[in-house]
């Protein structure tokens, strides 16, 4: 006999949902301006809620036991520190353990589980990771994320594009729930350029009067040019506000809107976006407590210090996230904000620490070092960095594209950003330059959301010859 299947939402959770973590447009007229403490207690309770949840999962049983941490004994927020860190290694090290899920997760798939979802990490770095999500858990994120979405701009009625990749990332339906459930958005699902072409997604844009398009920075540039292409005039589309993930500039200017800021991660969602003041994102501090620490030591970093984001989230029931090294890069924005909110603000990331390469002393990320390089020439460069030993050291190359064609070269340009990056970041690194289209295998360009700016050689014996003639080292050094 068939068990009767319940539908993932009813109105009872809705309302729980909303009760305990606010409408999304109530949320700017109270919780957001909530003082320290208040917003402390709130995330207290949720703290020991979550602690005791995770200590009968036996991922975190397995982690905090070679910490010494004793669960029972943990009494709240003052003891945070007191909980390990872990990153997404101990995530994969749990996979080995026990296939494919990984004991890491709250909830499994079972004849008599609640209806469950599950997304897989981007897989940037290695084998894709699975977080399973209950339908709660699908629901607070896409309050906690449609307030975003509200103070961007979003309102019922509104047509958007969500040109993201509805795949098997989380991201697009992120995007797609929380500006259907609760900003009252009507997403047209064209996912991306392969699946949509970039013709018909322009064409939607302006038949459907679209008001925002959530995409890739890259693509939003690349819409705009085909628009142009195609005789479309800026006054044809109904674009109110947009998203962008770096190249800010360049995308208020092609579509004559705003943008703002967020920041996003794959297992909680939406955690932090900008408000009218562009002056750092703030947290939702209601729903996740963050911490910047030393990417050496794990130790807590005074404000304006850039650091690796730590993130507990609160509001979850199936798999927890508790003092989360997402090893993205960032530092919290001193002082208060002038809109009045006290909750703590986030920089823009600086790239990531797991990508750091100590080089003569100096901590480097290619981010910090591609931010330099378009500083330096005024608009958005194509840079790709190889680490590698040089003479036993650590050492790190660069690469700019260009228009000239070849790899390998030097120029006038080369030697001005080796200068800039020696004056900025205090060492001086090989920049070499490549042709049109040289480095887009490296980076994923036209196929990935977060192009991969990075690849470190240092542990081959033998560079590649294609690597070593891109950075420009003789392949007989290279032996
Ligand atoms: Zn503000």
């Amino acid at each position: 006999m068939s068990r009767l299947i319940p539908p993932p939402f009813n109105d009872a959770m809705v309302q729980a949902a909303l009760a305990e973590w606010d409408w999304p447009a109530h949320y700017y007229e109270d919780r957001y301006y909530w003082s320290p403490e208040q917003t402390r207690r709130f995330q207290n309770a949720r703290l020991l809620r979550e602690v005791a949840r995770a200590s009968s999962i036996p991922f975190y049983r397995r982690l905090w036991e070679r910490a010494g941490f004793d669960a029972t004994r943990f009494r709240g927020i003052d003891d945070l520190y007191q909980l390990p860190l872990y990153t997404i290694e101990d995530i994969r090290e749990s996979i080995a353990i026990a296939p494919p899920y990984g004991d890491y997760q709250g909830a499994y798939p079972s004849p008599t589980s609640t209806s469950l979802r599950m997304y897989f990490s981007g897989g940037t770095t290695g084998k894709p990771r699975p977080t399973v999500y209950t339908p709660w858990d699908r629901l607070v994120s896409s309050i906690i994320s449609s307030r975003r979405r509200y103070r961007e701009g979003a309102r019922p009625g509104h047509v958007v594009l969500n040109a993201w990749a509805y795949s098997t990332h989380n991201g697009a339906w992120a995007i797609d729930e929380s500006g259907w459930y609760f900003a009252g958005a009507v997403p047209i699902t064209s996912s991306t350029g392969n699946m949509t072409s970039t013709a018909e997604q322009v064409r939607l844009a302006v038949e459907y009067q679209v008001v925002s398009i959530s995409t890739t920075s890259d693509y939003l540039l690349h819409l705009r040019k085909v628009a142009d292409e195609l005789g479309y005039k800026r006054s044809d589309f109904n674009i109110q506000y947009l998203g962008a993930i770096g190249n800010r500039a360049a995308i208020e200017e092609a579509w004559g809107v705003r943008t703002s800021e967020a920041y996003a991660f794959h297992e909680v969602n939406s955690v932090a976006g900008e408000c009218e003041f562009h002056n750092g994102m703030h947290v939702a501090e209601d729903a996740f407590i963050l911490e910047i620490v030393d990417p050496d030591t794990g130790e807590p970093l005074p404000d304006g210090e850039t650091g690796d984001i730590v993130v507990t989230c609160l509001y979850k029931t199936g798999s927890p996230q508790i003092r989360f090294n997402i090893k993205d890069l960032a530092a919290i924005v001193p002082g208060t904000c002038p809109c009045g909110s006290h909750t703590k603000r986030i920089t823009s990331l600086k790239g990531r620490s797991d990508t750091m390469v100590k080089v003569r002393g100096i901590n480097i990320w290619p981010e910090a070092i591609g931010a330099v390089m378009q500083d330096a020439v005024g608009h958005p460069v194509e840079y790709f960095c190889v680490a590698h030993m040089s003479r036993g050291q650590d050492d790190m190359s660069v690469v700019i594209e260009t228009d000239a064609p070849g790899v390998g070269r030097r120029s006038d340009l080369t030697q001005r950003l080796e200068n800039v990056i020696k004056d900025r970041l205090g060492l001086r690194l090989s920049v070499r330059e490549a042709g049109p289209g040289e480095l887009d295998s490296l980076t994923g360009k036209g196929e990935v959301a977060k192009l991969r700016r990075y690849k470190d050689e240092r542990r081959q014996t033998v560079m590649s010859d294609a690597t070593a003639r891109l950075i420009g080292i003789p392949t007989q050094e290279n032996a």
